[in-house]
């Protein structure tokens, strides 16, 4: 069994753990690479606040343009790296 969790895992879950979807042992794999991997970290960090923001907002529906925007953002985390994640505003 291969208790290392990679960035594709973590983001192919990210919205079952904030969602707290996953069991609680999944749940702690995935948190553990959040805390040790700073692209993954700033990826959770983005999704949690646009919840949050998405939540404040009492939108009935999330809004895809953010959506899609933070999902970019994670790609452009994974590809290059955490420096070339550093967006103006
Ligand atoms: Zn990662």
């Amino acid at each position: 069994m291969n208790d290392e969790c990679g960035c594709d895992d973590l983001v192919s879950h990210l919205h079952q753990l904030l969602d707290a979807e996953l069991e609680e042992s999944e749940c702690r794999r995935l948190q553990r690479h959040v805390d040790s991997c700073p692209a993954c970290h700033e990826a959770a960090d983005a999704e949690a606040h646009l919840r949050s923001l998405i939540r404040r907002s009492c939108a009935e529906r999330a809004p895809d343009r953010l959506r899609i925007r933070v999902l970019a953002q994670i790609t452009v985390l994974r590809t290059q790296g955490p420096a070339a994640g550093e967006a103006r505003g």
